[in-house]
């Protein structure tokens, strides 16, 4: 075992960490923090500090820490076959089984799944296989992509585009042309305070159809969207919202793109977001949720009208020209499949559902009427709070206070629960395991409000 100085030592001198202050962590002022081990809702340090996550890694770890039975088919996988790849119709049984398991559970219309590493990369694909299509049906125009402003699709050069938020932009060059954004169906932060929310939907549909109309609908060839804002703010869309945007894309037979990395596998109490808002999907993005995080893997589940398009594409053009390397790992696959058996062996989507919909409410209940609470909302295992400087005004704290990330470094100090200071704005979001119990819930609500007055008083 290492001193912990030395590996410290090494920590600031080596490692390259994602979204953190170059800078300052290797002048050594931020906190290095080396996890150890992990066991149902909790994580360990090296120190031996046992810490709450509230958010399940980053929203990933959705059946909670050290499940034997997902680490046991991962060793014996890797014993068995550790790899081999699935170009030219190769296959493992646990790739094929994970396949028809996935399908199995996503809408009727759905037709096949490719399999990726990260949500960025199935995004990638994505966005490759919408241009292509569209290059099959004869119409190579029709290729630019709407996203929303405040969405998450990850971090890649088409995928950071498509995420809209300021952070994944700067310095980057991004957004590249073929994206377009749009509003965010953010009732919170609507632009006129009086409108209801029948208004605001029609306010979003108002401006996408806009879009649509400036830019010409045989430019633009889908639409992407969280089924909840995640990232952006852990924001569930207003009622009707889904539906009306649905209408506009069918309507200018632009397809839809449901990134179900956070919502896929039963974090909203549905197994898919799409099922909970009755989005009829062309492509859906899965990762995260599939493997609980036990090892990587990601999806792009394809819909029929799709398949048959790119289906065509192969008969007049030979083989598909897109793979990674690592396409349907079957270690990952295998970690897919223990960990979908798992999740219906113990109904943890309905556990989802019902601990996610108590600690919405016990969240609710605890902050109502707070002056420096603007809102509490959620659905399912996910839950937001957005701090703000003066409720009743709906007016907002300057981004330099840094409300948000003093809040979550309080809840981490004191009450040893791990929330997630969203980038941007002051919101502290929770998304726990499903394993959650009701006790737990309590425990993340105690924390939230004494961090809230501890760091506002
Ligand atoms: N889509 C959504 C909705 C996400 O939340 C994320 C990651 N947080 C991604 C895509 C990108 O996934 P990854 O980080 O695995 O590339």
């Amino acid at each position: 075992m290492l001193r912990n100085d030395q590996l410290d030592q090494w920590d600031r001198d080596s490692f390259f960490h994602p979204s953190t202050h170059l800078a300052e962590f290797a002048r050594g002022n931020l906190p290095q923090r080396v996890v150890t081990g992990g066991s149902g809702c909790y994580i360990q340090d090296r120190d031996g500090t046992r810490l709450l996550d509230a958010f399940a890694g980053l929203y990933c770890v959705n059946v909670g820490y050290g499940r034997s039975e997902i680490a046991d088919a991962i060793a014996e996988q890797a014993k068995e076959l550790a790899y081999y790849h699935a170009y030219m119709g190769h296959g493992t049984e646990a790739s094929i089984t994970l396949a028809k398991m996935i399908l199995d559970r996503a809408p009727s219309h759905m037709s096949r799944v490719y399999f990726g590493l990260s949500g960025s990369d199935a995004n990638e694909t994505n966005i490759k296989l919408v241009w292509y299509a569209n290059n099959i049906l004869g119409r190579p125009e029709k290729k630019k992509i709407i996203s929303r402003w405040r969405g998450y699709h990850g971090s890649g050069l088409v995928t950071g585009s498509l995420t809209g938020l300021e952070l994944f932009h700067k310095k980057f060059d991004l957004p590249l042309p073929p994206v377009l954004h749009t509003q965010a169906p953010y009732y919170f932060r609507r632009p006129d305070r009086s409108m209801s929310e029948a208004d605001f939907v029609t306010h979003c549909v108002t401006e996408l159809e806009q879009l649509i109309e400036t830019q010409g609908a045989d430019t633009i060839a889908a639409f992407i969207g969280e089924p909840v804002l995640g990232t952006g703010g852990i924001v569930p869309p207003p009622d009707g919202y889904w539906p009306a945007i649905q209408a506009v894309l069918d309507k200018h037979d632009i397809l839809l793109i449901a990134d179900e990395v956070v919502t896929g596998f039963g974090r909203l109490g549905s197994m898919f977001g799409s099922d909970h808002y009755g989005m009829r999907p062309d492509i859906m993005t899965i990762a995260k949720g599939l493997t609980s995080a036990y090892a990587p893997l990601s999806g792009s589940i394809i819909s029929e009208k799709l398949w048959s398009v790119l289906e065509q594409g192969t008969d007049e053009n030979g083989p598909i020209g897109h793979g990674w390397t690592y396409s349907a790992h079957p270690v990952s696959a295998a970690a897919g499949v223990a960990n979908l058996q798992l999740i219906d062996a113990q109904d943890l989507v309905a556990q989802a559902g019902a601990v996610g919909a108590y600690l919405n409410a016990a969240m609710a209940d605890a902050l109502k009427g707070h002056p420096h609470v603007g809102e509490v909302r959620g659905e399912g295992m996910l839950c937001a709070v957005e701090l703000v400087r003066d409720a009743d005004a709906s007016v907002f704290f300057g981004a330099d206070e840094k409300v948000g990330p003093r809040v979550a470094a309080h809840m981490l100090e004191h009450a040893k629960v791990i929330a997630r200071a969203m980038p941007q704005g002051d919101i502290l979001g929770f998304a726990p395991p499903f394993c959650l119990t009701k006790g737990q819930a309590d425990e993340i609500v105690a924390a939230t409000v004494q961090a809230i007055a501890a760091t506002l008083q």
